[in-house]
Formats: C-alpha cells, structure tokens, sequence
C-alpha cells in the first residue's frame, strides 16, 4: 500500500505523515531528506558557486558516488538521513542546504536519480512519502493521495519556529523568502513540478492543529483501503 502526500513547503508533510505511520504501521519515506543530501554533497564538493550556479556536469559525474539512505536512531526514537555512510540530519536542515534544494532538485537528472530509488523502496512493503511529484510522478497509482496546503504566513512561521528550536541563527523574513522561492521554484520547473492530482485529497491545515490533521488522514487512509492498523489489532 502507498500513501503519498505531497504539498508546499512546511505544510507538515513530514509531522503528519510519521504519525500517520505510527498509527498505521506504515514505514515514512521523507524524500525531500533525498534531495537535500544531494544538494549537501554538492556543496561540499564545491558544485554550487555564491550564486547558486551548479556545475551540473560534475553533479551528474558524482552521482554514481553518492548513496542516500535512512538509519534508525535508537537513542532518539527516530529515523536520520545518511549521506555516504554518515548521518547528516541536522546537516541538511540548515538554510545553507534549504537554500540550495531547490534548483538541485530542478535537475532531470538528479530527480531521475532518487525516483528510482523511491520506488526501490516502497517494493518491499507497505509506505507513507512525503514530496512533490510522488501522486503524479513516483506514485501515480498510490491508493491514497493528499495535498497539503496552509497558508505562506502560518507556514513560515512554523518553519521558523521550528528552527528558532533547533538553535538556527535566522530571521522570520530570511525563512518566508526561502519558503516562498522553494515554492516558486518547485511548481515551476519542467520535470516533476509540484502539483496537485485530481484524485488527491486537499487538506488545507491553516487553522488545524496536528492531532486533527491525523485523525482526519487516518480517518481517509482506513475509509480507501480498510487499513486498521497495529493498535487495533490490524495487519501491520
Ligand atoms: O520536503 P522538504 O521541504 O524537505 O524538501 C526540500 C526540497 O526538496 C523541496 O523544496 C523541493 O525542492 C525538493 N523536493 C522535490 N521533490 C520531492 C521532495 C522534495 O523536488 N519529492
């Protein structure tokens, strides 16, 4: 079973859908960690100018060196994104890697790159993804889609809180201009543009909290595909 949400930037793709997971017993594959580390390695070997020009010639000649993944921190309780072996989570949260993401993840080929090992990982049981193109272009016969969608006020401050926690040295301007390039830039591109499937669900969560937007998902992902789910008992 697929389950795909897609959505702007800091809609709470990835809060809701690893709750969802956890309900479900679903896996979560947050594959905007992918292009993010991409765009880390790129940046550490030196591709991306002060402009944000890319060198896409040598991007395309590394890729083949570049392994992405996702290792359980026991510790924490939660999954961390690996670049090469090595756990880079905070790494590519920072705005030095979100204010590059954007144009690395226009190029066909580094999209061409990590869908197919998108769909690599869905083969082997049942997923929640979070991104842009995974109802039309990953995923287009996922069982459920959702759209996510909050306004660029709510969802920039969410961002900035969220880094304000982590300790980021940034401002709430800095954060709404990065939101609102990623966005431009992510629904205007020629390969895989973010945009909504008919079959997709809106879910507008402006004025809802995180508890309702689950329950509300959940609500839809049982209702489409019979899913109980482990605490109640249900295949997992
Ligand atoms: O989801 P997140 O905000 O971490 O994604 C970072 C960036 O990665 C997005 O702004 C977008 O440019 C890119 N992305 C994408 N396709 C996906 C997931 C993310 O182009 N499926």
């Amino acid at each position: 079973m697929i389950v795909a949400v897609d959505g702007y930037s800091s809609t709470g793709k990835s809060t809701v859908a690893k709750l969802i997971a956890a309900r479900l017993g679903l896996t979560y594959i947050d594959t905007g960690a992918m292009y993010r580390a991409v765009t880390l390695e790129a940046l550490r070997r030196g591709l991306i100018d002060g402009e944000g020009r890319i060198d896409e010639e040598g991007l395309r000649g590394c890729l083949g060196e570049v392994r992405v993944g996702f290792r359980y921190n026991e510790e924490r309780g939660q999954s961390e994104t690996c670049l090469n072996g090595e756990t880079v989570e905070e790494e590519i949260r920072g705005m030095r890697v979100a204010d590059r993401v954007s144009g690395v993840a226009a190029l066909g080929f580094v999209r061409e790159f990590l869908v197919g090992q998108q769909r690599e990982m869905a083969r082997s049981g049942d997923v929640i993804m979070d991104g842009r193109d995974i109802g039309s272009v990953v995923f287009p016969e996922a069982e459920v889609k959702f759209f996510m969608t909050a306004s660029p006020e709510v969802r920039a401050e969410r961002r900035y809180r969220e880094l304000l926690a982590k300790g980021t040295e940034v401002s709430y301007e800095e954060v709404k201009a990065n939101v609102e390039k990623r966005d431009y830039i992510d629904s205007h591109r020629e390969v895989g543009p973010l945009r909504r499937t008919e079959d997709a669900v809106v879910v507008d969560n402006s004025d809802m909290t995180v508890e309702e937007v689950v329950e509300m998902m959940v609500g839809i992902i049982r209702e489409r595909t019979g899913r109980r789910g482990e605490k109640e008992g249900g295949r997992v």
